[in-house]
């Protein structure tokens, strides 16, 4: 079981999104679990302070270490995980989510305002990772991105546990396009290959679709894949 900690200003977020469908089920069947830490519960004054303005000037507010430190230093264990989402953070992704449902335990915490005071993450050990080339407002967002690509890695989660092995990114390429019934609609037939039933001329088909849509959306993923 993977038991994943959360640390956020806005702990009414969780679990949001993530009780719907199998994942819900999964945390029904405890296949995962969430703590939701507000950070807040950790400051120590009577106002509840957990922000306060930048050393040097500038906008906006930063998180204050001594609270985040505080709110961390009594809820994660020795030599776990510890991830604060952050636009500066190396860039999280497949191979990563699937490192981490591996994991026992992992801690995500949720930036807010302009980030949080430097000296808490080299001292609490943390890692900082980005979903993205954007800014977003607050990190929960982000975390709730981060925890829905774990947990689909987790034994048992997906009805099929083969379905994650086709699918865009497992092979270094973008899946293949999909068709469902009805078989005509709009006067437009599925590709005629997908009703052969012929699998090995299936494969090749839908292994030349990945290709070219890799080819032509990302060439990024492309020279890898040709490398490989
Ligand atoms: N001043 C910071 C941005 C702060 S944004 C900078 O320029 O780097 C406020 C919070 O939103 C951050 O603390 C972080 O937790 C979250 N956040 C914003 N963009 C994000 C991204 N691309 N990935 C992950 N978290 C992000």
């Amino acid at each position: 079981m993977l038991k994943a900690q959360v640390f956020t200003l806005y702990p009414e977020v969780f679990p949001g999104p993530l009780t719907k469908g199998l994942y819900g089920k999964a945390l029904a069947n405890k296949l995962w679990d969430l703590s939701v830490i507000n950070i807040r519960d950790s400051a120590t004054d009577k106002h509840k302070t957990v922000d306060d303005t930048p050393y040097g000037g500038g906008s906006g507010m930063l998180l204050k270490a001594d609270v985040l430190a505080n709110s961390l230093d009594q809820n994660v264990k020795k030599g776990e995980r510890i991830f604060y989402l952050s636009p500066k953070g190396k860039k999280f992704d497949h191979k990563l989510a699937q490192d981490l449902s591996k994991e026992k335990s992992i801690s995500i915490i949720c930036g807010h305002f302009e980030g949080v005071d430097e000296r808490v993450l080299s001292t609490r050990n943390i890692e900082e990772i980005s979903i993205g080339d954007y800014v977003l407002s607050g990190g929960e967002t982000a975390a709730l991105v981060v925890l829905d690509s774990v947990i689909r890695f987790l034994p048992g989660v997906l009805g099929n546990d083969k379905s994650s092995i086709d699918e865009t990114f497992e092979n270094g390429l973008l899946e293949y396009p999909q068709y469902t019934k009805p078989q005509i609609w709009e006067k437009k037939s599925v590709p005629k290959v997908l009703l052969s039933g012929d699998h090995s001329k299936i494969k090749d088909w839908r292994l030349s679709q990945s290709e070219a849509i890799t080819r032509d959306r990302r060439p990024d993923l492309w020279q890898k894949y040709k490398k490989n």
